[in-house]
């Protein structure tokens, strides 16, 4: 029987609640937008976690799902190894009682290549790590292979021993804030008169981050993202790359990227500028090739506009660029994603990323009660993925990075597709979690990476424009913290 999710509240009954969060997590798989203020705690210990058996009983606008040991086993037994055996159950019980398969099965997490590349790492097969997400994490053949290719294009990158580090630089500013917006995001028009001051705290920042990390090498990539650097002038751009060149050898780095996300931010002189400082990579991104889904959305830009821009910056010469577009936008179909991946194919950028739109706090779409996670929304979005994977293929361009978005519909895939020896550093990275991250800007977070302990330790600066330049020496002090203790 498919039943329809409904508002509705959650118990759990016959735990003792110490698995709660990720119980919860594998119930929002398939109640995305509900609350679970009645997540019971009412039974203390005694599951034993290999026999455990969950049932699903809808009472009214509540959910029971009732924990039901098949042997006694002691309270004790309710540890960590527990905890996985619990997840799948209570999926299985989900999914039984809901109709539904997701098309990630049991996959919580939002990067599953990582997952793929641990257990290549362990010693399993392929087909053995196929197998781990099928059968095990029930996820679809499709999805599980992908996560394999991502894993697979990701692995020569990700060293294991010495993984040097890479720099992230955030400028916080654009031309309009995007519908769908989330990110820490100013509009440079009204914010114009703060951005020399706000270069200003970069460059503090940058120096304590030259001066006092083991940023002593060159980092493996640059990134310099946002935001829209390129809604700087092209003064404060030459600035900006002047002020990060004179700390870091950029020179050394295997890839420097820049975000000129979008079109109407691209002139002459801009370029000029990043090509002196040996930009390799540039992001130019549509989003959409449909001007009435751009001007839906908030860019200031159409799809001519954008093939002006992309022109200008292929001319110039840079090495590789990237556009990413959106699924899920205003009222598009599959048949008008086609369109714009069948006009971004004959521009032939080396690299493109394919987002699916989420629900983020903070954005325009969230505030105006959109709801992303309807059911036909999401299998709209599904053909939209299938359709992009098969014209990517033709482009042949393969996937080498991946994330679900968090509050996307059905928690849908984000990919990037590249030609072979395009892949992006930074990008993979990021994803890998296996390579420090040095970041400045508003909103930017520092990443720490041990490889003796497998750690990453997260330094975060507030993504408030105000408050990152009022308080530029406290953020500097977060990183002090870690750098030294
Ligand atoms: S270009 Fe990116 S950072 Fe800027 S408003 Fe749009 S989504 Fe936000």
């Amino acid at each position: 029987m498919v039943t329809d999710p409904k508002p509705m509240k959650f118990e759990l009954r016959g735990l003792d609640g110490r698995f709660t969060n990720e119980l919860q997590t594998i119930a929002q798989i398939f109640y995305p937008n509900e609350s679970f203020e009645s997540f019971g705690q009412n039974i203390r210990g005694e599951v034993a976690p290999d026999e455990v058996n969950i049932s699903c009983v809808r009472e009214g606008d509540m959910l029971r799902l009732c924990v039901r040991q098949g042997a006694d086993i002691r309270a004790e037994a309710l540890c960590e190894a527990a905890k996985m055996p619990l997840k799948l159950a209570l999926y299985g019980a989900l999914k039984a009682f809901t109709g539904r398969k997701p098309a990630w099965g049991s996959l919580t997490g939002i990067r599953p290549g990582k997952l793929a590349l641990d257990s290549l790492r362990r010693g399993l097969t392929q087909p053995e790590v196929l197998r781990l997400l099928t059968e095990t994490y029930d996820a679809d053949e499709a999805k599980a292979r992908l996560a394999l290719a991502v894993a697979l294009a990701e692995a020569p990158f990700v060293a294991a021993d010495d993984p040097g580090y890479s720099l992230y630089v955030g400028i916080p500013f654009c031309p309009s804030k995007c519908l769908y917006c989330s990110f820490t995001s100013y509009p440079v028009g009204k914010h114009s008169g703060l951005t020399g001051t706000y270069l200003d705290c970069l460059e503090k920042e940058l120096e304590f981050l030259a001066r006092h990390t083991h940023a002593k090498a060159a980092p493996a990539s640059v990134y310099i993202g946002g935001g829209t650097p390129s809604a700087l002038s092209a003064g404060e751009i030459d600035r900006l790359l002047g002020m990060i060149a004179a700390r870091f050898d950029t020179a050394g780095a295997a890839e420097y990227s820049f975000e000129a996300g979008r079109a109407d931010t691209i002139t002459r002189d801009k370029l000029d500028v990043l090509r002196e400082y040996g930009v390799t990579r540039v992001c130019v991104n549509p989003q959409s090739l449909h001007d009435t889904t751009l001007a839906h959305i908030g860019r200031c830009h159409t799809a001519a506009d954008f093939a002006r821009a992309f022109g200008m910056v292929r001319a110039a010469g840079f090495r590789t660029i990237n556009s990413d577009i959106i699924l899920g936008l205003g009222s598009e179909t599959a048949r008008d994603v086609a369109a714009t991946l069948d006009y971004l194919a004959e521009l032939a950028p080396e690299n493109i990323t394919i987002h699916t739109l989420a629900l983020k706090r903070g954005s325009r779409l969230a505030e105006g009660g959109f709801c992303p996670a309807d059911a036909a929304q999401a299998r709209n979005i599904e053909e939209m993925l299938e359709l992009s994977a098969s014209r990517m293929e033709r482009a042949r361009l393969a996937p080498y990075y991946m994330y679900r978005q968090k509050n996307s519909p059905g928690s849908f895939e984000n990919v990037g597709y590249s030609q072979p020896g395009h892949e992006s550093i930074y990008n993979i990275q990021i994803m890998a979690e296996k390579q420090t991250i040095l970041a400045a800007g508003a909103g930017a977070v520092t990443k720490l990476y041990n490889p003796g302990t497998n750690e990453l330790r997260r330094v975060f600066n507030v993504k408030s424009l105000d408050d990152y330049m009022s308080r530029i020496d406290e953020m500097i002090g977060r990183k002090a913290e870690l750098v030294y203790d």
